[in-house]
C-alpha cells in the first residue's frame, strides 16, 4: 500500500501511525489533525492539567523516526471513497488506505451564555485559568467528566455546584444502588440531583423550574457525539459513529478506530462505541492489520472486554465488562470503605465489575469475565476470597 492517511491526531491516530510501521507498512503515512498540537493524552486533562500539576500530556511518539508527515491544524471536511480522495481545508489528499480516528465532540446545552466544555488541551488550559479560589463554578452533568471537573474545581478552592438530571450520581449508567454509594463522595459540592437545566444564560444556569444558579464559570459535561459530521456525504454508513465490521472496516481501504467508531462485537453480539482510552489504544492494532491484509488471513477481530477508569472526588473507579439491567448486582464490601459492585448473569458468570479504590481487583475481574467461570455469590460477597477463586463447586 503506497500511502495511508490517518485522519484525527488523537490517541487512536497516534497509535495507528505506530502500528502501521510496527506491522511493516513501508509506504507513506500522513496524519491529518484539526488541532494545532501533536497528539496527546486526554485523561490527564481533567486530572493533572486542570489542577495545575501538569501543563501538557503529549504522547511519546517520534513522528520523524516513524516517517509520518504530520499535518497539524488541518481539518478533513469531506471524503470521496470511490476516488480515494480526502478533502481537507488545506486541499485534497489522495490515499490508498484511510484510517478514521476523529474522536468525538462535546454536546452543548442551549443558551447564549458562555459555557466551557473539556475535550482538548486548549479547553483544559483556559478552564484552569478560570478555576480561581472562590469562583462560583456550575458543572452541568455529574457523569465521568463532570465529576472530574467538579473535583478539580473543589481542589482549586472554587464554590462548586453540580447539576444532573439523574436522581443519583451515575444512576443511568450504573443503577441507583451504586449511585447511593457515591453520594457521600460529593461532600463539599452542592449537588443538585433530579434537576433539569433549561439554558445557560449570561447570569449562570437557568433551571427548568425557573431558578437561576449564578455562576462565574459554567462547564458542560453531558456527553459527546462522534465527530463524523464531515462524512455525511461520503456514502459511508454512519449510525452514532462510523459503522464498521468486527475488524473495524468501514469500506474498501477504510477503517475506523477510537471514539468515532461503532464496531460490531462478536463477544456481545452488539454494535459498540466505547468512548474510553483503552479502546482507542487497542483498536489500531486490529484496524491496521485488517487494512494491510484485505483478505484478513489470520487477523483476529477487535473484541475486547471494555475497560475504563475515572479518578474522581478523591477516589478511583474502574469498570470492566458490560452489564445490562437484567444482571444481578451484588457488592463486595471491604473494611477500609472500598467496595466492588459485581453484575452477574442468569448463569452466575460475571458480566461486569465496578471497582472503587482497589486497583488490583480489576485484573481479577477481567480474568473472571474472560474465563467465563460460574461464580458462587456467597463466596463473591466475601472480599477475602479473590474473585477468580469464588468459583461454584460442582
Ligand atoms: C477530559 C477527558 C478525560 C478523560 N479521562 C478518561 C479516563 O480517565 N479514562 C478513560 O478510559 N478515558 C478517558 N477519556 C476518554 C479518552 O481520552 C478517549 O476515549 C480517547 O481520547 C479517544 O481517542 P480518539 O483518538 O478516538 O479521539 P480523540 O482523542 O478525541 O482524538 C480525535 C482527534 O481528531 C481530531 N479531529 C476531529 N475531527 C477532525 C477532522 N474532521 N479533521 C481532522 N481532525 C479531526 C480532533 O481534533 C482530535 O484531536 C477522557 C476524555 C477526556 C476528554
Amino acid at each position: 500500500m503506497a500511502h495511508v492517511v490517518v485522519v484525527g491526531g488523537g490517541l487512536a491516530g497516534a497509535r495507528s501511525c505506530e502500528q502501521l510501521r510496527e506491522q511493516g507498512h513501508a509506504g507513506r503515512i500522513t496524519l491529518v489533525g484539526a488541532e494545532s498540537h501533536l497528539p496527546y493524552d486526554r485523561p490527564p486533562l481533567s486530572k493533572e492539567v486542570l489542577i495545575g500539576a501538569a501543563d501538557t500530556s503529549t504522547l511519546r511518539v517520534d513522528y520523524d523516526e516513524l516517517r509520518v508527515d504530520v499535518r497539524a491544524g488541518v481539518r478533513a471536511i469531506g471524503l470521496r471513497p470511490v476516488d480515494r480522495v480526502l478533502v481537507t481545508d488545506a486541499g485534497q489528499i489522495g490515499y490508498d488506505g484511510l484510517i478514521l480516528a476523529t474522536g468525538a465532540d462535546p454536546i452543548r446545552i442551549p443558551g447564549e451564555g458562555e459555557q466551557l466544555t473539556l475535550r482538548t488541551l486548549d479547553d483544559a488550559l483556559s478552564l484552569r485559568q478560570r478555576l480561581r479560589p472562590e469562583a462560583r463554578v456550575v458543572v452541568i452533568g455529574a457523569g465521568w467528566i463532570g465529576a472530574e471537573v467538579a473535583t478539580a474545581a473543589r481542589t482549586r478552592g472554587c464554590h462548586v455546584t453540580c447539576v444532573d438530571l439523574d436522581a443519583l450520581p451515575l444512576a443511568r449508567l450504573m443503577g441507583s444502588e451504586v449511585g447511593k454509594r457515591l453520594l457521600s463522595w460529593w461532600e463539599g459540592i452542592d449537588l443538585r440531583l433530579g434537576t433539569a437545566v433549561a439554558a445557560v444564560t449570561s447570569d449562570g444556569v437557568e433551571l427548568a423550574d425557573g431558578e437561576t444558579l449564578p455562576a462565574d464559570v459554567v462547564v458542560t459535561g453531558v456527553g459527546v457525539r462522534p465527530a463524523t459530521g464531515w462524512l455525511a456525504d461520503s456514502g459511508l454508513e454512519i449510525d452514532a459513529g462510523v459503522v464498521t465490521d468486527e475488524w473495524l472496516r468501514a469500506g474498501p481501504g477504510i477503517v475506523a478506530v477510537g471514539d468515532c467508531a461503532a464496531w460490531w462485537s462478536r463477544r456481545y453480539q452488539a454494535r459498540m462505541r466505547v468512548e474510553h482510552w483503552d479502546d482507542a489504544s487497542a483498536a489500531p492494532a486490529v484496524a491496521v492489520a485488517a487494512l494491510l491484509a484485505p483478505g484478513l488471513g489470520e487477523v483476529e477481530p477487535h473484541d475486547p472486554v471494555p475497560y475504563f477508569w475515572s479518578d474522581q472526588l478523591g477516589h478511583k473507579l474502574q469498570y470492566v465488562g458490560r452489564h445490562t439491567d437484567q444482571d444481578r448486582l451484588l457488592f463486595r464490601e471491604r473494611e477500609d470503605g472500598s467496595w466492588t459492585a459485581l453484575w452477574l448473569g442468569d448463569d452466575d458468570t460475571l458480566s461486569a465489575a465496578l471497582i472503587a479504590d482497589l486497583p488490583r481487583e480489576n485484573v481479577q475481574a477481567q480474568m473472571a469475565i474472560l474465563g467465563g467461570s460460574v461464580l458462587d455469590p456467597h463466596l463473591l460477597a466475601d472480599p477475602a476470597v479473590p474473585l477468580t477463586k469464588a468459583v461454584r463447586s460442582v
